[in-house]
């Protein structure tokens, strides 16, 4: 391909350029996102507000790394887009393409080396790689690179791309990044880069969304259309499942490197709470479909009550529908304290109790007296429901109906959310009953299949399994995220 690298090293007394960086460990998680740019000067500016504005997908670490056609430069660490990528490092960075990650661990710990981008120098030159998703065959392929020698840098999933790209079988075939990426299995969209081009590419059942933009001649790639709106690109299309796009000086190229499937697997919980309202997700808009969620759920789940409110901002939208539906009206019963992350990704449970009591404030004056009907996105483990029922409860609610946008989350995903294993669900071995005793509600209801797939035209080209149980890829010997890292138990960098 015209853009793979050209041999050409950095020059050994320039070598690719990595901060210093301090392991912070305390900062809260989400799964992950990518972006990407190419012709666009300062491209780091770029890509630190495309990362910023999709900070919801990832916040336990983040990276950039550009290119000015000649030389890679990198930087990258653990915490908020804000704390990591700071203007006079931006400054440092430049180049008119590049890629950016922000980070939630679905596979591999907390440590710094698997912050992405991964960078690494080849004997034909330097790569990029950035991902999201969780590749199901990366245990055997990394056992096979390790048995040939191959020594891994990190305990991620996406490291295997990187050894296949490096790999000589690999580099003397045409089309080498197409061929890489057939020997991958589970769900991916993958932002590479070299010196001269940004590829990107999106697995043959869509699992995660990965979308283009345009930027006056440049191009735009990432996860989650908000980053599109808030860089000034205009959207133009998704990358299509099995499609690797590449653009380099002579255009925007597309090839397709899978057969197509039968049915995509686009991730339903994208819709229920990852990607942000503003976003339009595998074609939809992400509000409408959450009010629409909402709405369903009144006529499923009808009760007298007095006001609703949303346990924001993932609840939101939901509860916006519901209200209208139902003729109950709308009001803001919890306060969200927006300077805490999203609990739900958090990696230790005691981090996570804190989280909640930091995160969220009743407003007594408003449920006070009140019967409330409070809708909220799922239900993981139960405790968290279980607080916020209790100081509604104390804060004067005569009455708490919990209302859930989504079915009961029973089953652990192996495509790229961190769900706990079926033990730790909730709804793994409960019954919706002994759940809403647990939780101490009045009553508890959640959205059915039905409901969950109604906005869609193709309700098969959506993954249901944490709710059905039913894996559209079969998922073998997967089951701990920290995985890989056990393979290895000696990697000498373990922090
Ligand atoms: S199992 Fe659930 S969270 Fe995982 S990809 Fe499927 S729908 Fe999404």
């Amino acid at each position: 391909m015209p853009c793979e690298p050209d041999g050409k090293q950095n020059n050994p007394k320039e070598p690719v350029q990595s901060e210093p960086i301090h392991l912070q460990s305390d900062h809260p998680k989400e799964e992950c996102g990518i972006f990407g740019v190419y012709g666009v000067e300062l491209a780091s500016g770029l890509i630190h507000r495309g990362l910023f504005s999709m900070q919801h997908r990832g916040q336990e670490g983040c990276g950039i790394v550009v290119s000015d056609g000649d030389r890679v430069r990198s930087h990258k660490g653990p915490g908020l887009v804000s704390e990591v990528l700071t203007e006079p490092t931006l400054l440092r960075l430049t180049g008119d393409r590049g890629i950016g990650h922000v980070r939630y661990s679905t596979t591999g710990s907390t440590r710094i080396q698997n912050v992405q981008p991964l960078v690494v120098e080849c004997v034909d030159g330097i790569w990029a790689v950035a991902h999201n998703g969780n590749l199901i065959n990366a245990d055997k392929l990394r056992r096979m690179y390790q048995d040939a020698g191959a020594i891994f840098q990190t305990s991620t999933d996406s490291e295997v791309l990187v050894h296949i790209l490096a790999d000589p079988m690999f580099r003397r075939r045409p089309q080498r990044v197409a061929r890489a990426l057939e020997e991958l299995r589970g769900a991916f969209s993958f932002l590479i880069m070299t010196k001269d081009c940004v590829m990107a590419a999106r697995d043959p059942h869509g699992f995660r969304p990965l979308s283009i933009g345009r930027l006056g001649d440049g191009y735009i790639f990432a996860s989650e259309t908000c980053a599109m709106a808030q860089t000034g690109a205009e959207y133009i299309r998704d990358v299509e499942p099995g499609e690797l796009v590449t653009v380099d000086e002579t255009g925007l190229h597309s090839s397709i490197f899978a057969d197509p499937v039968t049915n995509k697997a686009h991730c339903v919980f994208e819709m229920v709470y990852f990607a942000r309202p503003d976003s339009v997700v595998f074609g939809k808009n992400v509000h409408q479909v959450r009010m629409q969620y909402g709405s369903w759920l009144a006529k499923e789940h009808p009760v007298d009550a007095d006001i609703v409110i949303a346990v924001p901002d993932s609840g939101n939208s939901a509860a916006l529908g519901y209200s209208r539906e139902s003729g109950i009206p709308l009001d803001f019963g919890f306060i969200r304290n927006h300077y805490i992350g999203r609990t739900f990704i958090m990696p230790q449970a005691d981090k996570r109790a804190a989280g909640v009591d930091l995160k969220l404030a009743v407003v007594p004056e408003v449920v006070r007296g009140k019967r409330v009907i409070v809708v909220d996105d799922s239900i993981v483990r139960g405790t968290t429901v279980r607080h916020r029922v209790a100081w509604l409860r104390s804060a004067g609610a005569i009455e708490v109906h919990v209302r859930i946008s989504c079915p009961p989350v029973a089953h652990p995903c192996f495509y790229g959310i961190d769900f706990p294993t079926s033990e730790e669900l909730i709804a793994g071995g409960q019954s919706v009953e002994e759940i809403r005793k647990f939780i101490g509600a009045d009553t508890l209801g959640y959205l059915g299949e039905e409901g969950l797939l109604s906005p869609f035209g193709n309700p098969n080209d959506y993954c249901k399994a944490c709710f059905s149980g039913e894996y559209p890829l079969e998922v073998g010997g997967m089951g701990d995220k920290n995985r890989l890292e056990s393979l290895n138990p000696e990697l000498p960098f373990r922090q």
